[in-house]
């Protein structure tokens, strides 16, 4: 698997930020409500320290005159009679519910924009899978592309959100304090900001490795989700094979795998804060000893001092925000990065133009060579056959051999051919328009896909809305399912649960037949389309394969050889060639390959 890292790059932050931009651009408004919110949080913190100031020096007056007269006169509370001390309980709550109000704005706006964000991209995301090629979707395993969805999306949002709380809010606060600060003693503040950029380092260095270990995380969650969906899905398989020791210990591995992961993060986390407050703690300590020089004593007041004391405390978490928020950022980014590279992998090619409302239905492989990508051996060599409108071609061979292959590229899962050419009617099959090529093909497979809905609704999904509920029930007739949907409790109208669990191997397989007759298709695609029936049913729905093939140019390919004995003809495939070719009777009369399978399989009949 092809796990996107861009990160490892640093220089692509900012072209994916960029991108980011645009999805956040149309939200500005909203955005701009939050920053104000933040903004106004940011600078009623530090007022709150700030109003310290004159709280004590002339709450607690003690007659020493002090600058903060001038101060209180500015704000219009000098006049003698203000009774600081009075006012203090008003100030406090009036500033509560002002920072209280600011809060309640921010976090509610921003959760709007965070979850439209998150809305828009798993869009994308859930709509860019419906256009990526089966061979993308192939090489990927399901649990990553699920978490590209569910997870990263959010990451994005949610770091990116906390990323702007953090930058917004607390710088606002630190600038205000650090303002109030210089206001109360320049000196003693500078001497501070000499401890600034070692502050600085930490911070860059601590985050370097929070961004590494960051990404890593990401694809080891994704670990867990696909080991335990992989054990899900298999469960029967485990149980029957007595799998589970084996299991738990592959996911014990993986499992640990993510904890060591984590704990490093934890590591790294629990290494950063401490390290950050030390460094705080050194300009506190400053601050004291600066204190206690008598050039700077005189200027203060026990007010101003304690105040001075009170930002600085009150500021070291505001800087521990800002020194992680670059690791929340990068983890937005790489998330953002992730899902973007994924959003810029290539749809399927769809430069075809050809259109027509409904093909003949002659198909013609004329010496087709194709490997998978990244396969080492061919899968077809040199196939070479020529269908027939309206004709019935089997295919048999052991399996690996290619017959699925065959109708892989009549579809065009696969359309990059390493030479020869795939016709209907004479045109290539990659000069159609994607659409229309796969409108003329009707497919059923060994597995079939059912919705989590109702058996009308799911008979219904060939066709783009316009059926009738009595065709729909002519079809589902017709295909000898209405047999089992009459004794169901709400006939067709009945939901047949996730996947279609809630029916047999057999009944599913007779819905995917009622699918493709009511999508009445001039090709038909059956690949082993009777594989899951008892004879029983095999024989209704053998008729009704019949039915359904009719006019049309079917591609039966198949296990069981009593099913095909009727086709026009049959090709016998090995190792992606023909090795045989032409009717029951006369391949029997061949006493060849297919002669052989035969009688491996009726040879005690
Ligand atoms: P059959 O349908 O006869 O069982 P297939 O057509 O599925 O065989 O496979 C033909 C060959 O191509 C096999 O060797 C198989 O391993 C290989 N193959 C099938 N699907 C893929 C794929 N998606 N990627 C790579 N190789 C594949």
């Amino acid at each position: 698997m092809a796990e996107v890292n861009p990160i490892s790059e640093k220089n692509k932050v900012w072209p994916v930020f960029k991108r980011l931009l645009k999805y956040i651009a149309p939200l500005k408004g909203i955005l701009f409500i939050a920053v104000l919110g933040l903004i106004t949080y940011g600078i009623v913190d530090a007022l709150f320290i700030a109003f310290l100031k004159p709280f004590i020096d002339e709450g607690f007056d003690t007659g020493k005159p002090s600058v903060t007269d001038e101060l209180m006169q500015n704000a219009g509370m000098a006049d003698a009679g203000i009774d600081v001390l009075g006012i203090a309980p008003f100030v406090v709550i009036g500033m509560f519910i002002v920072r209280g109000v600011a809060n309640f704005v921010s976090n509610y706006s921003l959760a709007y924009v965070s979850n439209q964000i998150i809305l828009k991209m798993r869009q994308e995301v859930f709509e860019h899978y419906l256009k990526l090629p089966v061979s993308y979707v192939d090489q990927q395993n399901a649990g990553t592309l699920i978490s590209r969805v569910t997870y990263d999306t959010e990451q994005i949002a949610r770091a990116s959100g906390n990323a702007l709380i953090v930058i917004v809010r607390d710088s606002v606060s630190i600038l205000a304090y650090l303002g109030w600060m210089f206001y109360l003693s320049w000196q003693l503040t500078l001497s501070i900001l000499v401890v600034a950029p070692l502050i600085g380092i930490v911070i860059t260095v601590v985050s370097r490795r929070f961004r590494k270990v960051s990404v890593q995380i990401q694809s080891a969650m994704g670990d867990v989700t696909v080991a335990t969906e992989q054990m899900v899905k298999g469960h029967k398989n485990v149980l029957i094979f007595g799998g589970q020791k084996e299991e738990a210990e592959r996911f014990a591995e993986v499992n640990d795998r993510n904890r060591s992961r984590n704990m490093k993060l934890a590591l790294t986390h629990s290494i950063s804060q401490p390290v950050i407050m030390i460094i705080g703690s050194l300009a506190l300590a400053l601050v004291l000893a600066a204190a206690n020089i008598d050039s700077f004593k005189a200027d203060l007041t026990a007010g101003a001092f304690a105040s001075m004391i009170a930002a600085m405390l009150a500021m070291l978490q505001p800087i521990k925000n800002l020194s992680n928020v670059n690791a929340e950022f990068q983890r937005g980014i790489a998330a953002c990065a992730t899902v973007f590279a994924l959003l810029d992998t290539k749809t399927e090619e769809d430069k075809g133009q050809y259109q027509v409302a409904r093909v003949k239905g002659d198909i013609v492989f004329d010496k087709v060579d194709f490997r998978y990508p990244n396969a080492p051996d061919l899968a077809l060599k040199q196939f070479d056959v020529e269908i027939k409108a309206g004709t019935t071609l089997a295919l048999v061979g052991r399996s690996g051999s290619g017959k699925s292959t065959v109708t892989n590229l009549i579809t065009r899962f696969y359309d990059q051919l390493e030479s020869g050419e795939i016709r209907i009617d004479g045109v290539n099959v990659n000069d159609f328009k994607l659409k229309n090529l796969r409108s003329q093909i009707a497919l059923v497979s060994q597995q079939v896909s059912l919705f989590n809905d109702t058996i009308a609704n799911n008979i219904a999904y060939a066709c783009d809305g316009n059926v009738t509920r009595e065709q729909i029930e002519a079809a589902a007739e017709a295909a000898h399912a209405m047999e089992f949907i009459k004794d169901l409790p709400n006939g067709l109208d009945t939901e047949v649960g996730e996947n279609g669990v809630l029916l047999s191997g057999g009944q599913r397989q007779r819905i995917a037949i009622a699918r493709a007759i009511l999508r009445d298709a001039p090709i038909l695609i059956l690949d082993e389309a009777t594989s899951a029936l008892d004879t029983e049913s095999e024989r209704a729905i053998q008729d009704a394969l019949e039915t359904l093939q009719t006019n049309r140019t079917s591609i039966m390919v198949a296990h069981r050889l009593s099913t095909i004995e009727k086709a026009d003809r049959i090709l016998v495939v090995d190792k992606g060639r023909v090795i045989e070719s032409g009717d029951h009777q006369s391949l029997l009369a061949q006493k060849g390959n297919y002669y052989q399978l035969h009688q491996l399989q009726f040879g005690n009949e």
